[in-house]
C-alpha cells in the first residue's frame, strides 16, 4: 500500500525541515525504494532528511496522527529488506546528524549521532588510542544508528563482542513523538528494564535513535595474523571448535571455502591459495607474549586437524590485504551474477562441520550455486547464492535451498539470522527460531510502543502468516 501524502501533510513536513530536506521527486524516491537486499523494491512517497531531534519529533507526531510509515534508512546496506519502503511512506535520512559529538577518555566512552559512518568512528577513537570493536565488514559505509539497530557483528566479534556489547546510552525518540534516554556512560545500571538492549537491533520498529553512547576499551598491544588451509572443509569446520574447546579465543576465526577464495583472489589479486578447498583467517591481539603463546598453540591445532600450510602474516600490511580481501567477499561476489543472495544462518560452534556439510548437501540438492564464508569462531556462516532475479524457476530452487538452510540451522540448536537481522526478508522464517509464543511477546512490545504500526511496517513480523514456512518431516 503506498500511503498518500496529502499537500497539507506535505507542507506541514516542508514547513518541519526546509524545502531542502523534503524531496519527493522521482529520482529521490527511485535512489531510496531498494537496499542492500535484492528483490524488495517499493517506492516511498517521499524522503526526508530532520536537522535535530525535535524536528525528528514533530515528524514522528505528525506521521502518527496520519498513520504514515517512517522508514528510518542509515547507508541502506542492510542484507533482509530493513529499509525497503514496501508499506510506503516516507524514508527519514539522517545526514544532518553526522557528528561525532565527544570522546570522554575517563569514562572510556564515545558519544555519536546515528548518521556517523562506523569507520570515521572507529579511527576517531584509534587516534586517540582508544578501540572500538565491532568492525562490520561494511564498515566504510554503513552508519552507527545502522549497526545498532541491526545489532551488527563483524571479524573481531568472535572475542570482542557485537554492537550491543558496546552500546551504553541511547537517545531515542518513540513512536509517540515523545524523546526518551536510556543507560548512561555506567558501568552499572539496573534501574528497571534494560530499554537500551530493547532498541538495539530493532531495526526501526521501536523508535528513532538520534545519539548514541559507546564503550570503547583500550587498543590491544600487539596482534598477529595467520592463514591455515585446508584440502577438506570438514577439517577446517573441525579446527573451529577444536580452537575454542582448548579455551583460545581468537579475535577473528574466519572460514572461506574454495569457491568464495576463487572469486576473492580474482577481485583483490594478492596471492590467496585457489587450489584448497577451504581457509581459516585466524587473527589474535593482546600482549606480545600472550598472542606468540597462543598462535604457535592454534597454528599445532590446526596442524592436528589436517591443515596442509600454516602461514602467520609477515607484515600489518599482509594482515590487512588478508582481512580486506575477507571483507570484500560480497562485493567480490556481486559482480558474477546479476543478484546475489547472502544470508546468516547461525548454528553453536559445535556444530560448524556439519552445518557447512549439511549447506552443500542442499546446493547440490535444489542444483544453486552456494559458496559459503563466515565468522566461523561466531558459528555464524554466510551460505551465498549467486543467481538471477530474473529466472523465476531458478529463484523458487534458491528459496526453497534457503529455506532447508534455515531449518537445518535451528535443528542444529542455531538461528535464521546472526548478524543481518529479520527485515522482511526473514520474516517468514522467525516462528521457526520463536514460536508463537516468542512472537506474541515480541508483537506486545511492538504493539505498546507503536499501537499504528508507524514505525518501519511489515519488517520482522510476517504480514501474512499464512506465508510462514512450516516444517514438515
Ligand atoms: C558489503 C556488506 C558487508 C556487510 N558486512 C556485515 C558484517 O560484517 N556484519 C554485520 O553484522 N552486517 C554486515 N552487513 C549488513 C549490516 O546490517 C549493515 O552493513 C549495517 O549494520 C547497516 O548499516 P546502514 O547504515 O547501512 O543501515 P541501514 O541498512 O540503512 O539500516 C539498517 C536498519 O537500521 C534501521 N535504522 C537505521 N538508522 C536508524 C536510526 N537512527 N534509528 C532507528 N533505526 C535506524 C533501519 O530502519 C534498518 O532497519 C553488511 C552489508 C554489506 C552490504
Amino acid at each position: 500500500m503506498i500511503t498518500l501524502i496529502t499537500t497539507e501533510i506535505k507542507e506541514a513536513l516542508i514547513h518541519l525541515v526546509g524545502t531542502e530536506n523534503y524531496d519527493d521527486s522521482k529520482v529521490s524516491k527511485l535512489v531510496y525504494s531498494y537496499d542492500a537486499t535484492p528483490q524488495y523494491q517499493s517506492m516511498p512517497a517521499a524522503v526526508v532528511a530532520p536537522r535535530n531531534k525535535e524536528e525528528v519529533a514533530e515528524i514522528v507526531k505528525l506521521c502518527n496522527t496520519h498513520y504514515i510509515p517512517i522508514i528510518p534508512r542509515g547507508s541502506g546496506t542492510n542484507l533482509c529488506a530493513g529499509t525497503c519502503p514496501t508499506e510506503g511512506g516516507i524514508v527519514l535520512l539522517f545526514k544532518h546528524f553526522n557528528s561525532i559529538l565527544e570522546i570522554d577518555e575517563e569514562n572510556l566512552t564515545v558519544t555519536v549521532e546515528p548518521g556517523v559512518i562506523t569507520l570515521d568512528m572507529i579511527k576517531a577513537v584509534e587516534a586517540k588510542g582508544l578501540f572500538y570493536p565491532p568492525d562490520p565488514s561494511s564498515m566504510k559505509i554503513s552508519t552507527i544508528g545502522g549497526n545498532i539497530n541491526e545489532n551488527s557483528g563483524g571479524l573481531r566479534g568472535l572475542k570482542y563482542g557485537v554492537t550491543r556489547d558496546y552500546v551504553l546510552a541511547l537517545e531515542v525518540v518513540l513512536p509517540s513523538g515523545e524523546i526518551i534516554h536510556t543507560g548512561g556512560k555506567l558501568a552499572k545500571d539496573v534501574a528497571g528494564y534494560d530499554l537500551t538492549r530493547l532498541f538495539v537491533g530493532a531495526e526501526g520498529t521501536l523508535g528513532i535513535v538520534t545519539q548514541a553512547t559507546l564503550k570503547l576499551v583500550p587498543m590491544p598491544a600487539f596482534k598477529m595474523t595467520m592463514l591455515a588451509l585446508y584440502h577438506d572443509l570438514e577439517s577446517a569446520a573441525n579446527s573451529v571448535s577444536k580452537i575454542i574447546a582448548n579455551k583460545i579465543i581468537p579475535t577473528t576465526l574466519e572460514f572461506l571455502d574454495q569457491a568464495t577464495l576463487k572469486v576473492v583472489e580474482e577481485y583483490a589479486q594478492i596471492g590467496l591459495p585457489t587450489d584448497v578447498s577451504a581457509v581459516l583467517l585466524i587473527e589474535q591481539d593482546g600482549p606480545m607474549e600472550v598472542v606468540q603463546e597462543d598462535m604457535k598453540k592454534l597454528a599445532s591445532i590446526c596442524q592436528q586437524e589436517q591443515a596442509v600450510s600454516v602461514n602467520v602474516a609477515e607484515s600489518e600490511e599482509e594482515a590487512d590485504s588478508l582481512r580486506t580481501a575477507r571483507r570484500s567477499a560480497l562485493s567480490a561476489m556481486a559482480r558474477l551474477k546479476p543478484t546475489t543472495i547472502l544470508e546468516d544462518a547461525t548454528v553453536p560452534r559445535s556444530e560448524i562441520a556439519k552445518m557447512v556439510v549439511s549447506i552443500n548437501e542442499i546446493a547440490d540438492k535444489y542444483e544453486v550455486n552456494i559458496c559459503t564464508f563466515g565468522h566461523a569462531g561466531d558459528g555464524n556462516l554466510h551460505p551465498t547464492c549467486l543467481t538471477d532475479a530474473r529466472d523465476e524457476e531458478e529463484i523458487k530452487r534458491v528459496e526453497k535451498a534457503f529455506e532447508d538452510i534455515f531449518i537445518r540451522a535451528v535443528e542444529l540448536g542455531g538461528t535464521i539470522t546472526g548478524e543481518h537481522g529479520v527485515g522482511m526478508m526473514k520474516a517468514p522464517y522467525l516462528h521457526l527460531k520463536l514460536g508463537d509464543a516468542g512472537i506474541n511477546a515480541m508483537q506486545a512490545i511492538k504493539q505498546s510502543l507503536d499501537p499504528n504500526n508507524i514505525m518501519n511496517p511489515a519488517k520482522i513480523f510476517a504480514k501474512d502468516t499464512r506465508k510462514r514456512v512450516v516444517v514438515t518431516k
